[in-house]
Formats: structure tokens, C-alpha cells, sequence
């Protein structure tokens, strides 16, 4: 489903990624685990083109991009395979949580105003929302933010989730709710990377580990070998560091 081949990245003098490559397969949920500034989002924003790398090749779905030949037309494509939960939830402000749910369907998706209705509000039944559609986002609890742009990344029927550190927002008493609608989802068969600091959550819902330091993957793994029996020394450490 996702096929990266030598990624790389510098911010200025600063080599964010250096020569990163990975697969994740279809239905599986990879956890993006490593220190501050070890490059893990610009790893996942680089995968729907919100930074552009230097160099690489990425996959995902059925779109393929080198990124040094991006066009308007290959980067509109690349992004429409995926989807993305921010940490700050990104929600429109100014529009009820139905509608920050149907504006992706009616306006990218081209879905008539009743279909994208009907979409959205059986997905926000699903996060545990229908009593607060017709609410605005500052109304809302952190947690319940976050599930409506789960909901909303849900909408546009995407081949892959990407999620940025989204519980680090929140309240330590709203983290449960929204992993609790992550690993919903996780049983699902939708395919989900996502950078997390929750290292049980990782452990129970992710088939695949991926440690990051420094710009590189140091290891990645099934959550069981990596947790319990890493094979670096810079991963045994960041794992000590978590507890
Ligand atoms: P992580 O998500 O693992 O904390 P990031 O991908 O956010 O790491 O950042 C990796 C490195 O890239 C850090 O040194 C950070 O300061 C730098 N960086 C990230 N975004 C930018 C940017 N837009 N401009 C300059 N430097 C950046
Ligand atoms: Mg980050």
C-alpha cells in the first residue's frame, strides 16, 4: 500500500531524512516511535507531499511519484490516496462539525449535498458524535475534536490514514477516548501510520514498529521483538526513556 525508496530531506544545512526507505502492506498499522526532531513528521507529511523532499520515491495506493519530477497534476493524485489527523486537529472554526465532515466529500469528492450527508453522519455516529453535529469545533472537548476529524479523514474513503502525534493535544482524561476510536479502526482493515509517544497503545494496536532517530530508521518490527528484545542499542535506550 505504501512503498518509500531512498527519502530524503534537508532543511537548510539540516538533513532531516537521509535516505529513508520502507513498505507497509494493505490493512496494517505501523507506529512511528523515536525522540523530538528525530524526523518523524516530516517523514509522514512528506508521504502526501506537505514537505517536499529533496529526493525519493514514494507510493501510495495507486499513485507513484518520483519527487523530483512533481507536477501539479502527480502531487493532486498522491494526496488523494490519503488522508491526515493532525495534532491540533485542523478543524474549520468557522463550520458546524457536520459540515467540517461533508466539505471534503462535496467539494474534492464531488458527492451530491445528500450523499455527503448521509456519509457524514453515519461516520460521526461511528467517532460517537450525532448528538454534536450541529455544533462548532470550540464547543467541543479536545477529544471530541479529534474524533471529528477522524471522522472527517474517514470521509473521503482514503487507501491510507495518516496521524501525527493525535492524542498529544489533549488532556491526559480525553487520551483514552480517541485511542480507543483509533483502534477501533485498526480492526478494520484500513491502513494507518501513525507517530506516536503512546508506547502501550503502539504495543497493542500496531502490527508494525517503526524507530526513527536521527533522520533514519534505526529498526522497525512486530510490536512483540522490538519492545521486548530491540536490537539497537540507541532503541533500547529511547525505550528506557518512555517508561
Ligand atoms: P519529530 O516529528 O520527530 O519531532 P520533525 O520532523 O518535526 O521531528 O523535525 C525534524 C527536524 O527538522 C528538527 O530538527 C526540526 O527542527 C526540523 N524541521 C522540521 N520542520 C522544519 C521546517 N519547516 N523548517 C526548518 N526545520 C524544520
Ligand atoms: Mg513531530
Amino acid at each position: 500500500m505504501i512503498e518509500v525508496r531512498n527519502l530524503s530531506k534537508s532543511f537548510g544545512a539540516n538533513k532531516v531524512l537521509n535516505d529513508i526507505s520502507f513498505q507497509v502492506k494493505e490493512g496494517e498499522v505501523v507506529a512511528i516511535i523515536g525522540p523530538s526532531g528525530s524526523g518523524k513528521s516530516t517523514l509522514l507529511r512528506s508521504l502526501n507531499l506537505l514537505e517536499e523532499p529533496d529526493e525519493g520515491v514514494i507510493k501510495v495506493g495507486d499513485v507513484t511519484v518520483d519527487t523530483k519530477l512533481l507536477t501539479h497534476q502527480n502531487r493532486y493524485e498522491l494526496r488523494q490516496q490519503s488522508a491526515m489527523v493532525f495534532q491540533h486537529f485542523n478543524l474549520f472554526k468557522n463550520k458546524t462539525v457536520l459540515e467540517n465532515v461533508t466539505l471534503a466529500l462535496t467539494s474534492s469528492k464531488r458527492k451530491t449535498k445528500a450523499e455527503a450527508l448521509q456519509i457524514a453522519e453515519d461516520l460521526l455516529e461511528q467517532v460517537g458524535l450525532s448528538d454534536q453535529k450541529k455544533q462548532y469545533p470550540a464547543t467541543l472537548s479536545g477529544g471530541q475534536q479529534q474524533r471529528v476529524s477522524i471522522a472527517r479523514a474517514l470521509a473521503v474513503n482514503p487507501k491510507v490514514i495518516f496521524m501525527d502525534e493525535p492524542t498529544s493535544a489533549l488532556d491526559p482524561e480525553l487520551v483514552g477516548e480517541v485511542l480507543k476510536t483509533i483502534e477501533q479502526l485498526s480492526k478494520r482493515n484500513i491502513t494507518l501510520v501513525i507517530v506516536t509517544h503512546e508506547m502501550k497503545f503502539a504495543k497493542k494496536v500496531a502490527d508494525k514498529i517503526v524507530f526513527m532517530n536521527n533522520g533514519v530508521i534505526v529498526e522497525s518490527g512486530a510490536p512483540e521483538a522490538v519492545f521486548s528484545q530491540p536490537k539497537e542499542e540507541r532503541t533500547r535506550k529511547f525505550l528506557l526513556s518512555t517508561r
